[in-house]
């Protein structure tokens, strides 16, 4: 039986490259604007990792993560990326070495969910934390920073989501009012939710199924609970979002899906046809207790994600012209060996060449030269090899000259340099 990839998981092949390698420039750069720096953690981390940092109670670690044992120890493959940051921020002391930090990261992502468009089992996330601001404007330059990269890209249908779920004062009273809530509405939630109302209530809210929506529909919102000081921080929010006319939401049931957020949570999505139901697109928020959960001092932390494959099905193409290049079809061991030497020179002046040393005949090559899209042919055989030349075709133009063994490179860079017609220009 012929291998396929595992379900869930997917090829990028050649012709989608280009369209990753554009998402992934323009992420970099616009992160580049704020300051950030890259981050590279490994793919594996110890399961452990994941339990305390993300929480025993999501679903991300109590049905989808892809955990293993090797030497004793238990692994996964990362679900995501802040939990690596958080350990490598504080495995480094990073907090001892600068007051601010401020990371990116990109890569894949393992989650053992139930493949549909736009979700997959490996999937890939770009993301950015920042460790050591406490202050509500940095929640909101990074929401300002995913606004302009998602229309940076022709994203359509842009939805900022807010929300605070306030500190641990917070939410143990907003525990208590949805306990509360819920608890003589047990029988009508579903078997899951059930279960978890007397540990996190709050997750209740988070739920796909039927059920738990309708019951959930008229629970207590938590701004109404927010302590003093957790409302201030996200009045300072709103305000700051307001001074970059960002448009958004305040969704009091934004809960999100991990458990290590404190006060802000947001949530862009795009009502982009292409995206379906699985129209979110980033997902963030402040974690002001992880790092000291992990070990590291107390600070604060705030970070998002966002998802690489519903982002490439949201963006906007704009036509690529790719670089010019040149190909060398010859014919005969002694030409193919002389066309690998003018391949060399060229490329050293920075231009690809691609020499074919298939020996097929010369239709067959040409052939394939013109399914590459190349403009520059250089036709070598023996006739032109006793002669010192060799045939350069421009195949836009349908010309072509004999050009001297002695100038072939530098003509060739000359046609190379010169302004291209645009394509489907005569
Ligand atoms: P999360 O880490 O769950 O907050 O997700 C952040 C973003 O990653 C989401 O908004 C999606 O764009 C993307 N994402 C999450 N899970 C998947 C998945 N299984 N497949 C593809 N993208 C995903």
């Amino acid at each position: 039986m012929a291998f396929r990839a595992v379900k869930g998981m997917n090829d990028i092949l050649p012709e989608e490259a280009g369209r990753w390698q554009r998402l992934e420039s323009s992420f970099r750069s616009t992160v580049a604007l704020y300051g950030y720096e890259e981050l590279r953690t490994p793919i594996v981390e110890s399961s452990d990792l994941f339990v305390r940092s993300i929480g025993e109670t999501t679903d991300v670690v109590d049905k989808e993560m892809y955990s293993f044992t090797r030497h004793h120890e238990s692994l996964t493959l990362r679900p995501e990326g802040t939990a690596g940051a958080a350990r490598a921020y504080v495995e480094h002391t990073r907090y001892a070495k600068e007051a601010v930090t401020r990371w990116f990261y990109m890569g894949p992502m393992f989650r053992a969910e139930k493949p549909q468009k736009g979700r997959y089992r490996q999937f890939h996330q770009a993301g950015c934390e920042i460790y050591g601001d406490s202050g509500p404007v940095a929640d909101a330059e990074m929401i300002a920073m995913l606004c302009r990269f998602f229309e940076g890209l022709g994203v359509g249908g842009l939805k900022v989501a807010i929300n605070s779920i306030g500190s641990s004062a917070t939410r143990q009273r907003y525990h208590q009012a949805l306990f509360a809530y819920f608890e003589p509405r047990k029988a009508e939630l579903s078997p899951h939710a059930q279960e978890r109302l007397a540990v996190n209530p709050l997750r209740i809210l988070d739920s796909k199924d039927e059920r738990d929506r309708n019951v959930s529909s008229e629970a207590p919102s938590i701004l109404e609970v927010l302590t003093d000081e957790d409302a201030a921080h996200f009045r300072m929010l709103t305000a700051s979002l307001d001074a970059m006319s960002i448009g958004y939401q305040i969704e009091p049931r934004l809960v999100r899906g991990l458990d290590y957020y404190t006060r802000t949570l947001f949530e862009i999505s795009s009502t982009a046809d292409e995206l379906g139901t699985q129209n979110a697109l980033a997902g963030g928020g402040r974690y002001d207790g992880m790092i000291e959960g992990l070990g590291g001092p107390t600070t604060p932390a705030v970070g998002f994600a966002l998802g690489i494959e519903r982002l490439l099905l949201a963006m906007k193409d704009e036509p690529q012209l790719a670089p010019p290049f040149c190909y060398f079809a010859s014919m005969g061991s002694a030409a193919i060996t002389k066309a690998v030497m003018f391949g060399q020179e060229l490329r050293s002046y920075g231009f690809r060449a691609e020499v074919d040393g298939r020996d097929k005949s010369l239709k067959s090559q040409l052939r394939r030269a013109d399914n590459l899209g190349v403009r520059y042919v250089v036709v070598l055989g023996d006739s032109e090899l006793g002669r010192g030349v060799a045939v350069l075709k421009d195949l836009v133009n349908h010309q072509q000259q004999e050009v001297g063994f002695e100038v072939l490179v530098s003509t060739i860079v000359e046609r190379l340099r010169a302004p291209q017609p645009a394509e489907g220009a005569a």
